[in-house]
């Protein structure tokens, strides 16, 4: 199963992300993740990514769109896998869309976690990640808005998209997510 986690930064993609990928036997990708242990081991890829981690900016499509090939080109994604955290623009979507396409490998939903903005910046403001400051949290809300959030449209017009509320308990939050992926599996 090939499943794509969106939604802001703080809706509990990260979490949902590793809790289906337990029930689901398949592997998340969070570029995140990727970037993160890349500018902690000092690699090149690192030392680019860095300052947009930092001030909240997204990394390059190029250099994303090529960590990410990459990391699809990979043995542990013959089952499926969860995408968190890509795609954030609608050149990487078109980018992942292309490259399903010349592997024959469709997608099978989209999952749209939807939080209230109040709780975002609450739950962003609580959690130590360095790039949780406020400023940096308040810019990457707004990448969010400007740059990701158009893909709700663009994957709802492909007709793969299953919205659920990112609100309540994580296990409630899991449990409406392999509800809506059920229902896209059947349809
Ligand atoms: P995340 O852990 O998903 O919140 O990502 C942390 C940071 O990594 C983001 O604020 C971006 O700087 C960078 N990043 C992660 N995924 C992407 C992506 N798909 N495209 C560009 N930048 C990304």
């Amino acid at each position: 199963m090939r499943v794509i986690l969106l939604g802001p930064p703080g809706a509990g993609k990260g979490t949902q992300a590793q809790l289906l990928s337990t029930r689901l036997g398949v592997v998340a990708i969070s570029t995140g993740d990727i970037f993160r242990a890349n500018v902690g081991a000092g690699t090149e890829l690192g030392k680019v990514a860095k300052k947009y981690l930092d001030t909240g900016e997204l990394v390059p499509d190029e250099v994303t769109m090529a960590m990410v090939r990459e990391r699809l080109a990979a043995d542990d994604v013959v089952a499926g896998y969860l995408l968190d955290g890509f795609p954030r623009t609608t050149m990487q979507a078109q980018g992942l869309d292309e490259h399903l396409a010349s592997v024959g490998q469709p997608l099978d939903g989209v999952l749209e976690i939807q939080v209230p903005t109040e709780e975002l910046v609450a739950r962003l403001s609580g959690r130590g990640r360095r790039d949780d400051s406020p400023e940096t949290v308040r810019r990457r809300l707004e990448v969010y808005t400007e740059q990701t959030a158009p893909l709700v449209d663009y994957y709802h017009a492909q007709g793969l998209l299953h919205a659920i509320p990112g609100v309540g308990a994580v296990e409630e939050v899991t449990e409406r997510a392999i509800g809506a992926l059920s229902a896209a599996r059947s349809s």
